[in-house]
């Protein structure tokens, strides 16, 4: 249970300057940059290893004008990205935050790479949706798990102390709301008393607690959630104990198109070259284009709560660029035919309508016309045989929403005054998604992650 002490007596068993709660990218990117303003650094994670939700994604992240951008010859503007954002989340997150952000992981990016030898590229073989220009790096593996293995690493080279089961129960206050430490719990109930001048809130959101799942995004309640069991919302259950700002408790990322019953994520990259979905009846029922988010939810309102990706050798050997689509092969999660009838037959589909589907899908690329989703079909990315499926349903990744804060990350009340010693990043903080699953644009998770947690690394230092 999350709660927050105030005790002026507290007496610590070790302290530090910086406690940062939580070990994935927003934690380990915070931790980096604390220790480089020469503080003491403790990062406290409840699992047995680092890894999060960062280390199950995908591991992309969206940044601008970056030195990676430019070393691809990618034209690119901090305005274009942040006119993105707002756009996908419809103008309702806060500008400031936003920009806060965009600016914080071109940044971030730049840094991890001069200072710690994180190599990125940027993804420019296809855009992912609402993105005007390429702007997803990932490291040379393009998998969160090698994200979190590099910052790990780096870590290691650091004198930052790394203690994984010790789970962070308690924030402990003085009598005058300043930050002095916390209480954390190892698996055998041995309690441990931290002192600290500035603790860091990295443990991400509430995706894996059911209560506040069903409290704040009641349309996923009954949903598979595919992120870090970790993440049990005591950012949020700690900032309304403090009287915090609390903001966008309904925003999440959805993801529509997870390989049933296998589990694993399936690329969007297919559906944007070229890939529909379809129900099982056969028909689609969405414009893929507008985004994975969003649908999840489109997704789950089918029959059976699932759907199935049509594409292509052509978009195979696109997703083949992913561990995780080669994982869906190799586990069988794929279909494969040399007709439409044949693969309408092996994934259970009336053939008749299913061929329809793609007829009236080409008929659109041929027309230049958009379809009734408002979709429009490149004619030079029609579905040809031989055909690939994959049946995928709707599932949460993480919550959106969390902890109002500052220029300097610092966790805010209503009124505007901070909680010393108080800074929260990543998915803990509220993001730049705004209210609902539909704003989310692709890469909101690690932006809020790797900015938040460079720019209160950073900002903790002036609490000493
Ligand atoms: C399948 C999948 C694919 C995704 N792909 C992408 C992508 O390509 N690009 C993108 O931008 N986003 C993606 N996301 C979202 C992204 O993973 C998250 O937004 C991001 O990892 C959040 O980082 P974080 O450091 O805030 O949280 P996490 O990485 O989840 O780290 C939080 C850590 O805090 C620990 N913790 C929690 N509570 C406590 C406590 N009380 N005490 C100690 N430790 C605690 C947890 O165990 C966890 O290790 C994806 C998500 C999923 C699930």
């Amino acid at each position: 249970m999350a709660s927050v002490i105030r005790d002026p007596n507290f007496t610590a068993d070790v302290d530090v300057d910086c406690l940062i709660i939580g070990g994935g990218a927003a934690g380990l990117t915070a931790a980096l940059a604390a220790d480089e303003q020469g503080l003491s650094v403790l990062i406290a994670e409840r699992e047995e290893r680092l890894s999060g939700s960062t280390a199950l994604s995908s591991g992309l992240i969206p940044a601008a004008g970056t030195a990676a951008q430019k070393r691809q010859d990618i034209t690119d503007s901090h305005a274009d990205f942040i006119a993105d954002i707002m756009g996908k989340n419809k103008h309702s997150a806060d500008l400031n935050h936003v920009e806060r952000c965009v600016n914080g992981v071109t940044d971030a990016i730049d840094w991890l790479e001069e200072r710690h030898d994180i190599p990125f590229h940027v993804l420019d073989g296809f855009l992912y949706p609402g993105h005007r220009h390429h702007r997803m790096h990932a490291v040379p593996e393009v998998t969160g798990a090698a994200l979190v293995q590099r910052l790990e690493d780096a870590a290691l080279k650091t004198d930052i102390f790394i203690s994984c089961h010790l789970k962070v129960t308690a924030l402990v206050l003085d009598d005058q709301g300043r930050v002095q430490g916390a209480k954390a719990e190892r698996p055998d109930g041995t309690i441990e008393a931290i002192g600290a001048k500035s603790i860091i809130l990295a443990c991400n959101g509430y995706g894996g607690n059911p209560a506040l799942v069903a409290e704040h995004i009641p349309e996923m309640k009954e949903a598979l959630y595919f992120g870090h069991p970790g993440n049990q919302g005591e950012a949020v259950l700690w900032g309304q104990s403090l009287g915090a700002e609390l903001k966008h408790l309904s925003g999440y990322q959805g993801h529509g198109s997870v390989a049933h019953p296998h589990g694993i994520l399936v690329t969007w990259a297919l559906m944007m070259e070229g890939g529909i979905q379809v129900n099982t009846d056969g028909q689609r029922f969405s414009n893929e284009h507008h985004g994975y988010s969003e649908q999840a939810v489109s997704v789950l309102a089918q029959p059976n709560q699932t759907a199935f990706n049509i594409f292509d050798e052509r978009l195979c050997e696109l997703g083949r660029e992913f561990e995780d689509f080669r994982l869906a092969e190799t586990s069988k999660a794929i279909f494969r035919a040399e007709t439409i009838e044949e693969l309408a037959d092996k994934i259970g589909v009336e053939s008749v309508v299913l061929a329809q589907t793609l007829a009236d899908c080409d008929a659109f690329a041929a027309s230049g016309e958009a379809d009734a989703f408002g979709r429009r079909f490149d004619p030079n990315k029609t579905l040809k045989p031989p055909y690939a499926a994959v049946k995928v349903t709707g599932a949460l990744f993480h919550t959106q929403g969390g902890l109002v804060i500052d220029d300097k990350a610092r966790v805010c009340k209503p009124d505007g005054s901070i909680i010393n010693g108080l800074y929260a990043c990543g998915g803990a903080a509220c993001g730049v998604s705004g209210p609902d699953v539909s704003g989310y644009l692709s890469g909101n998770g690690l932006l809020s992650a790797l900015s938040l947690g460079y720019i209160a690394g950073r900002a903790a230092a002036f609490e000493q």
